[in-house]
């Protein structure tokens, strides 16, 4: 709160593509997709144009004992698109409630099976998965976390697959197959209690754009079916083409019971968010009434009509034009542009998972600098000054930009962070 003495809010006026506007006429670039929500852009003329249709014929209704098209067309798009096994859609608004969501289904999931005994989830280190008590339990970042730990459950932590953990000698792969062994060993301890597994596939983005190799998704997942543990993927983040494929599970080949969506999901319009489920799990809730097993949890906005409109344009869009072809020849010249910082005497561990690279600003003696000294604010404030927003975590810088970004301005936001770091590190 402090802060904001020296650096007001910048009060936004108007944007369009990844330009946001200010009131005093100043232009910023939204390198950070308005925090990983924006998928092509601000202002994006069919999706208006998609919601504008939407308002004046239905903006919502109750999703008990009532529907509309709009969800379900949603729900049989995300399905079609969806890795394998993946039948069933429960909507919420916001990605935390679809974590509270896939949390509770995996625990009722085993208890309706007759594993009552599974109250346990493993979540990995440095994980995120939200701010809502069941999803702030599953996060391991203190700065979030450690205030509200009396508060919380207390998940069995897994190893982080995390490539920058890297012994000398070590490659990605193989710290995967490290974590791997760690799980297994974990699950050969405590399987019997444990319900489910989240994970955010591919990068973990609020411990710090932390990427992993896919080996540890399949590695996983082959653990959890030999535990009869639920696998949940967070891809709230990482979903809608920010690593190269529709889905990040896509990589690793496999198929989660349980998949969150949210953020780019509505193309960052409005707050909307789905757990997809196997089959499975949904026929375990299937039931009369009175043998209450169903899965009573609702929230007021679930499924609201405008979110899934813009949510269903979103796929049209994906449906309609190269996006995930596009996002590779723009991640590939993101590559080109953030190379040279591989040589930087105080840059390490340079990372790029398709359209999100990251890499981490150390001290003089390649040793962190400690979290109080705040380097990342100086490319902050650097990034303001030059119009682009860049918002490190801490001491990781990180570019997410939306998909509407060109080359040009790929090489200018990737200039100013340059700059930034100059001032960060003297
Ligand atoms: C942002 C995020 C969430 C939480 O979504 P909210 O809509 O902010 O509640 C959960 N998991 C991951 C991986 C996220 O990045």
């Amino acid at each position: 709160m402090h802060d904001h003495e020296a650096l007001p809010m910048v009060p936004i006026r108007s944007a369009r593509g990844v330009w946001l506007q200010a009131h005093d006429g100043k232009r910023y670039l939204d390198a950070i997709s308005s925090w990983w929500v924006n998928l092509f852009g601000h202002a994006h003329p069919r999706l208006d144009a998609a919601l504008r249709e939407q308002i004046g014929t239905l903006e919502h209704v109750l999703l008990a004992g009532f529907t509309h098209t709009p969800a379900i067309e949603l729900a049989e798009r995300l399905v079609a698109l969806a890795p394998n096994g993946l039948t069933r859609v429960q909507y919420a608004d916001n990605g935390s409630s679809a974590v509270e969501i896939a949390l509770k289904l995996a625990f009722h999931h085993c208890r309706n099976r007759g594993d009552a005994q599974r109250t346990q989830f493993i979540a990995l280190a440095g994980g995120y998965h939200g701010e809502t008590l069941g999803a702030l339990s599953v996060t391991d970042i203190p700065l979030y976390r450690e205030t509200y730990a009396p508060l919380l459950l207390t998940p069995l932590t897994a190893a982080s697959p995390d490539a920058s953990l890297a012994e000398p000698g070590e490659s990605a792969r193989d710290v995967a197959v490290r974590a791997a062994d760690a799980l297994d060993t974990l699950l050969a301890e405590h399987g019997a209690s444990v319900c489910a597994l989240i994970v955010e596939p591919l990068v973990q983005c609020a411990a710090g754009m932390r990427m992993h190799d896919p080996e540890y998704l399949r590695r996983a997942r082959a653990a959890c079916d030999r535990h009869g543990v639920v696998l949940i993927a967070d891809e709230i983040a990482v979903g809608f083409g920010r690593t190269g494929t529709l889905f990040a599970c896509e990589q690793a080949g496999i198929s989660p019971d349980l998949m969150c969506l949210s953020k780019g999901l509505s193309g960052g319009y409005l707050p909307l968010s789905a757990v997809l489920a196997t089959e499975a799990i949904y026929q375990s809730f299937y039931d009369e009434y009175t043998k209450l097993r169903a899965f009573l949890h609702s929230h007021s906005y679930t499924g609201n009509a405008l979110g899934c409109r813009v949510a269903l344009e979103v796929l049209n869009i994906f449906r309609d034009e190269p996006v995930l072809a596009r996002n590779h020849a723009l991640a590939a010249h993101l590559a080109d542009a953030i190379a040279p910082l591989a040589r930087h005497p105080q840059v390490r561990n340079l990372r790029q998972t398709g359209m999100i690279a990251a890499f981490d600003i150390v001290d003089a003696h390649g040793h962190a600098f400690d979290w109080r000294e705040r380097r990342g604010l100086h490319v902050y404030r650097h990034g303001l000054e030059r119009g682009v927003v860049l918002r490190p975590l801490g001491h990781t810088i990180y570019f997410m930009p939306p998909y509407c970004i060109t080359p040009d301005e790929i090489d200018f936001m990737v200039g100013v962070a340059r700059e930034g770091i100059e001032l960060a590190i003297a």
